[in-house]
């Protein structure tokens, strides 16, 4: 059977992948895991979300399905923060027979609550329609996510995916500062990268694959397979380890963005892939974002923010200018995209005027007054106008992103991009 689960922790603590890994454990008694556990990362600018807007499926093979949703119905009842208004848990359980039947129908829903939003009627619909077994508990709302989850499962090949490896801190470490040794991380990155991504930011020369919230989570190490994601953490030097688990995971594969022909078409909570033209400077402003408007060819314009966050990222950012062609990656909230990624496809030529040259001196001319043309000092040759010159612009085409401190736990990461066409820019 499949089994979904969502929406369980708060700000206070505790992790719906945890409990995923707990069970993963605990439900041995009752059969055999079947393949690996997914964490499935859902529309990342949904408001009701705790963190990183996470659902879990696991695949058991089992004769006593009951015994299953009862033990994972009081393990959410004992471990979900539900005190908590915003934690509304969810959990369906998808038996071998009806697997067939609802992988389409989930397909669509999982790739609904991925790139678009939804109401919480709708999961409690489509549940009643095809008589689907599951728990809500308060609203419900985790029900989205969980049979998001159980749509991943039921149709892995048609997905691109990752891997995570997550270790789980002791229970009596939660909410005290994490002890690990930063320069472990640093190891492990120079060992396994490419393979792995996103343990480190070697420029602002940070750990960023330990969480600073209250969660059970000590570290996760994203990579390409699971091989690759065990070897790093086995390098990783910290404080005890309560228990681990390797998730197949979307992280890391654009699978939120919609392509879009026109501007028009943009709406908030959903994040995109476009092309256009810059239409003004970058500015920036107070706080330190950086912000720019792009047009299409229909003429709309929407404004696209490099925030302070994405840091050196800004400063190719601040090097744009109108006439620059560019496709963008990021979503949209408050009307204005928030960039992942940007490939500079054209670069405008710009021109600007200066005094000419003496041909005789090599020396810049001066004015002579206005509409009086420009005179060289040394030797007095005479020049009728201004020159105008192309303006060297410090920017080169290709493919850029925002570095692994900022990264948006569904955006590809450049290191894995297969195009070999375009010159590529992995941050580090
Ligand atoms: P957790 O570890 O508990 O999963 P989280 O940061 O992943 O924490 P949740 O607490 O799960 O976030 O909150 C997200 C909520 O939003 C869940 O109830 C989920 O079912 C719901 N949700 C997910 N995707 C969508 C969507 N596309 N439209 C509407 N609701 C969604």
């Amino acid at each position: 059977m499949i089994i979904g689960i969502d929406d369980t922790d708060s700000n206070d603590g505790m992790c719906t992948t945890y409990l995923g890994a707990l069970l993963l454990d605990e439900l041995q008694a009752y059969g055999t895991v079947e393949t690996l556990p997914l964490l499935i990362r859902l529309n990342p600018t949904i408001p009701y979300k705790t963190r990183g807007n996470a659902a879990v499926a696991l695949k058991i093979r089992t004769d006593c399905p009951e015994k299953i949703r009862a033990h994972v119905v009081s393990r959410i009842e004992e471990l979900a923060h539900m005190e908590c208004e915003k934690t509304n848990p969810g959990t369906v359980f998808i038996l071998e027979k009806d697997y067939e039947r609802l992988s389409p129908v989930l397909k669509s829903f999982l790739e609904k609550a991925i790139r678009d939003v939804i109401e919480i009627k709708e999961a409690k619909n489509l549940i009643l329609e095809f008589g689907i077994s599951s728990k809500g508990f308060k609203n419900g709302r985790g029900l989205i996510g969980a049979l998001a989850a159980c749509g991943a499962m039921l149709n892995l090949e048609t997905w691109d995916h990752t891997f995570e490896h997550l270790a789980y801190r002791q229970k009596e470490s939660w909410g005290t500062p994490r002890e690990v040794e930063k320069e472990s991380f640093f190891e492990a990155d120079r060992k396994t990268y490419p393979g792995t991504w996103d343990t480190v930011d070697i420029k602002n020369r940070l750990v960023v694959c330990v969480p600073h919230s209250a969660d059970p989570v000590l570290f996760g190490i994203r990579g390409e397979n699971p091989a690759i994601v065990t070897e790093a953490a086995a390098l990783i030097r910290a404080e005890p380890v309560e228990r681990f688990a390797v998730y197949r995971t979307n992280q890391g594969t654009d699978m939120h963005l919609l392509s879009v022909s026109s501007i028009a078409y943009i709406q908030d909570m959903h994040s995109y892939r476009l092309e256009g033209v810059v239409s003004g400077t970058p500015r920036t402003i107070s706080g330190g974002h950086v912000i720019f408007p792009i047009r299409d060819k229909e003429g709309n314009e929407i404004d696209c923010a490099a925030f302070e966050p994405t840091k050196n990222f800004r400063l190719l950012i601040r090097k744009l200018r109108p006439g620059d062609r560019v496709a963008l990656s990021g979503s949209v909230s408050s009307g204005t995209l928030n960039i992942e990624k940007i490939e500079v496809k054209a670069i405008a030529s710009l021109y600007k005027e200066e005094n000419p040259e003496c041909p005789n001196c090599g020396k810049h001319m001066k004015s002579s007054g206005q509409v009086q043309g420009f005179r060289c000092k040394k030797c007095g040759t005479h020049a009728a106008s201004k020159l105008t010159c192309e303006v060297k612009r410090d920017l080169t085409t290709g493919l850029y992103e925002v570095p692994p401190c900022a990264r948006r736990h569904l955006a590809k990461p450049l290191v894995r991009e297969q195009k070999s066409d375009l010159n590529i820019h992995p941050a580090r």
